[in-house]
């Protein structure tokens, strides 16, 4: 890898693609933040991942941090991955029947995260937490949710209400289409705001309190010191269950996830991202106890055609056996040199800006700090942003189109990688800061 920062080629190409795609889907996408409604421009189009690496249509090459939004922990096309899909895939794309690479899977999951005794694998992070809610209410016999401001928990109807991801993206006001009956019974309040919380669950008895230990939908915010562990005492003082959605965290701020970095366990996890290693799969799971109330062995429904499917399966168990601990370090010591790089360049330029990184995971605000609550990252200087995003673009970095999205590394982004992207990063900053892309 050469210092020296690539020719922009355009993108055309991507553009034609996409005018195309505008036909055929709602803004173009199959997702809302791809549409980059929250930096202005013309997406890329996607061709080739490989490494830290991806490609776009027009030929341009960028140093990757939203990996995916977060699953491609080995980078783009790992060849471990690659070799045990294709492996899978000889003998059968889907059975619908039980396969003993789901239960290596979970075996590997529980391996790092005990307290998920028993768990139910799903398709995506939405059906994941949607059957959490589901079952808190049938063990709690209780209805509301309590939820944090800038938290997002997938699109299931409990969830659409203060959300973060595209919805915080787009600003949107709380989704039509969720009845207000049922929107009524999802409180939120502010993240980091335990008062609040306190005051909240003993005025209504709630089925579940639920955030990303580390967020990573509204920006990167962090928890305070004892914000979790307050929670897990409220929880437990109320009747209310206490869960962790890891769908984006789970093996990213910690080996073992949250519960390893905060000390303090949920009753139930989600999970995502990074157990598919690129392919569609979710879980969520937790207590025995809680997750025998499941059909078959309980009352409470949930299933999935393609759940646990086995290619999705195969690539999970070849990237959580491709993060070991010692890779897992690895990551982390490069996402500290980053985070820390970024920070010296913004205080060379006089630019307030604050960014901090939790494991693998990480994020930035061009805001004076400390960002502890979606409020705040609301008041983060997004026009700024959205130059800085498209000056890094142009200059072969590729960032989460949104300053309300958390960045990602992966073993693939060596010190190398690092250097080099500090270099482009360096101007594009230079770039944003004298109102240039
Ligand atoms: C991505 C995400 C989800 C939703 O997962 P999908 O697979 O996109 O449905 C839920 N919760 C969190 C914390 C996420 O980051």
């Amino acid at each position: 890898m050469t210092s020296r920062i690539p020719p922009y080629q355009g993108n055309t190409r991507s553009a034609a693609i996409m005018d195309r795609a505008r036909r055929r889907f709602p803004g173009g996408v199959n997702s809302p933040v791809r549409a980059y409604r929250g930096v202005g421009g013309e997406p890329f189009v996607a061709v080739r991942g490989k490494g830290a690496t991806v490609w776009d249509a027009d030929g341009n090459a960028y140093l990757d941090y939203v990996l995916s939004w977060g699953p491609l922990v080995l980078g783009h096309a790992p060849d471990s991955v690659l070799e045990a899909v294709q492996r899978a895939m000889q003998d059968g794309t889907s059975f619908g029947m039980p396969t003993e690479r789901e239960v290596e899977l979970a075996d590997a999951i529980a391996a790092r995260m005990p307290h998920l005794e028993m768990v139910r694998f799903t398709s995506s992070g939405t059906e994941a937490a949607m059957s959490i809610a589901r079952l808190a209410r049938a063990v709690t016999g209780r209805e509301h949710l309590l939820k944090f401001e800038g938290c997002y928990h997938g699109h299931a109807d409990a969830f659409l209400v203060r959300a973060g991801s595209g919805v915080a993206t787009l600003g949107l006001p709380d989704s039509p289409g969720v009845p207000d009956a049922l929107a009524k019974l999802t409180l939120t309040c502010a993240y980091n705001d335990l008062e609040a919380v306190e005051r909240i669950a003993r005025e209504v008895p709630l089925a579940a309190i639920l955030l990303e230990p580390v967020v990573g939908n509204g920006g990167f915010i962090e928890p305070e010191p004892g914000f979790i562990a307050g929670l897990r005492r409220i929880a437990d003082e109320t009747g209310a269950l206490l869960v962790f959605d890891e769908v984006m965290t789970g093996f990213r701020i910690a080996f073992g996830g949250a519960a390893e970095r905060f000390g303090v366990t949920p009753d139930l996890t989600a999970l995502g991202k990074v157990i598919g290693g690129g392919l569609p799969v979710a879980a969520y799971g937790g207590r025995q106890d809680l997750m025998a109330r499941i059909a078959p062995t309980g009352p409470v429904y949930q299933a999935g055609t393609l759940s646990g499917n086995p290619l999705a399966m195969a690539a999970g168990l070849a990237t959580m056996a491709g993060l070991t601990r010692e890779v897992h370090d690895g990551i982390v010591v490069q996402t500290a040199t980053l985070v820390q790089g970024l920070r010296d360049i913004a205080a060379r330029l006089g630019v307030p800006f604050t960014a901090s990184h939790a494991g693998s995971m990480w994020g930035f605000f061009f805001h004076e700090g400390p960002v502890r609550t979606f409020a705040e990252a609301q008041q983060s200087n997004v026009a700024l942003f959205k130059l800085f995003f498209h000056a890094a673009r142009r200059r072969g970095v590729s960032l989460a189109p949104s300053a309300f999205e958390a960045a990602f590394m992966s073993s693939a982004h060596g010190p190398q990688e690092v250097g080099e992207t500090l270099h482009r990063l360096d101007e594009a900053m230079q770039a944003a800061v004298n109102g240039q892309e």
